[in-house]
């Protein structure tokens, strides 16, 4: 179902803005994004625009979602950490390229809900986690890599804590209508190096 559209969706909204990574393009051509949009907005979901998913949060623009994963630089051996599961696509774009992918939602509703869709993909590799991502996981830390899906107003840093010495971190940083779309590669213990990938919109970071 859907495949014209999402076909579409990868031509004009995600290779055409850039993003080349091959997995990343075939990755989003097999997750179905209709089944983790309400049904009623099933016919909206492969536009070029985030969408409401409840509890005033939302699904994030496919061309960010993208944008996100191609700088996460993913492999099979990877163990990630997601803070705000909200719909639960990213989480399973991150699913079919890492190995393990521990996700963190605040609200039990979305994380419940995410997690029944994903369940019934089959998705064997998703551990789900109710609470405030701020703190990490840190049982199962260090991480590969960390993708934060709501705008931070300053730098998490339990979370940099968390994650590995070559470990990369995308989050939105900003506390105002614009943020900016960081790729953070920890070089050693305390030194970062960051890139600005571009300027965007996410909820806040509650
Ligand atoms: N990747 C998701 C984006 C959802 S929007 C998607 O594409 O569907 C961001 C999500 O972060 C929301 O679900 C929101 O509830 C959650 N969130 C906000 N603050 C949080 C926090 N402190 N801890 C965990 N999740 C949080």
């Amino acid at each position: 179902m859907f495949e014209k559209q999402r076909k579409l969706m990868v031509e004009a909204q995600i290779k055409a803005r850039g993003v080349k990574d091959k997995k990343v393009l075939k990755d989003f051509l097999k997750v179905p994004r209709h089944e983790f949009v309400p049904k009623e907005l099933q016919d909206e979901a492969y536009n070029d625009c985030p969408l409401p998913i409840g509890n005033g949060q939302t699904i994030s623009q496919p061309y960010i979602v993208a944008l996100m994963t191609e700088a996460l630089n993913l492999n099979k051996k990877d163990k990630v950490l997601e803070v705000g599961t909200g719909s639960g696509y990213q989480t399973a774009i991150l699913a079919e390229l890492a190995k393990k992918v521990y996700t963190i939602e605040l609200y039990k509703e979305l994380s419940e809900r995410a997690e029944n869709i994903l369940k019934k993909s089959n998705y064997k590799n998703i551990h789900f986690i109710v609470g405030d991502g701020k703190k990490g996981f840190e049982k199962e830390s260090p991480y590969d890599k960390i993708i934060i899906t709501a705008a931070a107003k300053t730098l998490p840093e339990s979370l940099l804590k968390q994650l590995k010495v070559e470990g990369i971190m995308v989050l939105p940083l900003g506390g105002g209508f614009v943020q900016h779309l960081l790729k953070i590669t920890k070089l050693s213990k305390d030194k970062y190096k960051k890139e600005k990938l571009e300027d965007v919109l996410f909820v806040p970071l509650v």
